[in-house]
């Protein structure tokens, strides 16, 4: 029997890998239904390539351009609207940012296998998501590359075995500066990575070392550990994708290429392990591999999401929807590159904590925050 599969965000730089996983496998996989924001131009295209059931944009979209009988979503909610409507083995969230929650809430409440790349939602949602889970016993299976090697190496032993996850951190094109230097670092230099392609937005985080915080959280919202058994090492060759601790000292590595249609793959076919296109990881060829301290007082970005965990509530949300704002001032050339850690850390040290217990608390701390950063860069320019 082929897995039927939803994706969500099919157009982003997730998405359009994990149509070329759908592609390589049509064996195994049906497209049930794809969803995207507004490049639907990308979407026609991936319809008429992979004829799924159901597709949803937030934007109108023009049927004489679909095969002919896809059902069509449009408008605001159109992808909580599908991920509704269709019942998919898997679901796949690659929609980028904190937009991704309210679907991810509405894929959990039909009791699917979700496989997850959105970090955002999990790291805001909290408390939220995790009692979601439990009430619809929906699954949730990570594609971030280090979650994913996470829940790989986790597989060798049970969970009280467990010391501590490491997660890995390229270090992004700025890991040798100092902080002087980074002040005068370009939007281009931000967004030229050393090991991964992705979108622009993950791209400044990894630059910043914001998608690391993103990334601590998100490890501990998915495998129910607090902030001290969470470590970040950061390694330049993105060739470990981070390892997990057991108590008698073993360390499990998961490791391959930087490719992320290999955690995609895993994703869709788990449990299983089917062949790939990825190309074989030579280590002979791969040396060195380094490994440095992450240091929380050069990387603010690590310290702050270590903090907001601690803290928990709101304070996650704030941290993230701050980010993603000064992320969009950056992307405008309103801010300096290291304005964007001042803006996070303003946001975390004006906005009050509360408990995250409804979306619309969750809603308004994102909102709040974003307000916090605006207020910032007005008065300090
Ligand atoms: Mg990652």
């Amino acid at each position: 029997m082929k897995k039927r599969v939803l994706l969500l965000g099919s157009t982003g730089s997730i998405g359009t890998q994990t149509v070329d996983v759908l592609l390589a496998h049509p064996d195994r996989f049906e497209t049930l239904g794809l969803s995207c924001r507004s490049d639907i131009e990308t979407l026609y295209a991936q319809a008429n390539t992979l004829h799924p059931k159901f597709v949803a944009a937030e934007v109108p979209l023009d049927k004489t351009r679909l095969p002919e009988g896809t059902e069509v979503f449009s408008g605001p909610d159109a992808a909580e609207r599908i991920a509704e409507a269709v019942d998919a083995d898997v679901t796949v969230l690659a929609i980028s940012g904190y937009a991704a929650l309210a679907p991810l809430l509405k894929a959990i409440k039909h009791g699917r296998r979700i496989a997850i790349a959105n970090k955002e939602s999990l790291v805001c949602g909290g408390a939220l998501v995790d009692a979601a889970l439990h009430l619809y016993g929906a699954e949730l299976l990570p594609i971030d590359s280090e979650q994913s090697a996470i829940f790989q190496c986790l597989q060798n032993g049970r969970r009280e075995e467990v010391k501590r996850l490491i997660l890995t951190a390229s270090g992004g094109p700025f890991f040798r500066k100092s902080r002087e230097e980074l002040r005068d670092v370009s939007l281009s230099d931000a967004l030229h990575h050393p090991t991964w392609k992705m979108g622009r937005k993950i791209t400044l985080d990894s630059a910043t070392l914001m998608n690391k915080g993103l990334e601590i959280i998100e490890a501990s919202r998915l495998f129910g550990l607090d902030a001290d058994h969470i470590s970040v090492l950061i390694h330049p060759q993105s060739i470990v994708h981070s390892m997990v601790e057991y108590r008698d000292g073993t360390i499990m590595a998961n490791m391959s290429k930087p490719d992320m249609r290999l955690p995609i793959q895993y994703a869709l076919t788990y449990p299983e392990r089917i062949g790939s296109p990825c190309e074989p990881l030579r280590l002979d060829l791969s040396h060195p591999l380094e490994f440095y301290r992450a240091d929380p007082d050069r990387f603010h970005a690590i310290r702050m999401a270590y903090d907001a965990l601690r803290a928990d509530g709101i304070l996650p949300t704030v941290f993230n929807g701050a980010n993603e704002r000064a992320a969009e001032l950056y992307f405008a050339g309103c801010i300096g590159f290291l304005d964007i850690e001042d803006c996070v850390e303003h946001a975390l040290n004006t906005v009050e904590n509360r408990p995250a217990d409804s979306i619309e608390t969750i809603a308004a701390a994102d909102r709040t925050a974003r307000t916090a950063v605006d207020r910032f860069v007005k008065r300090k320019h």
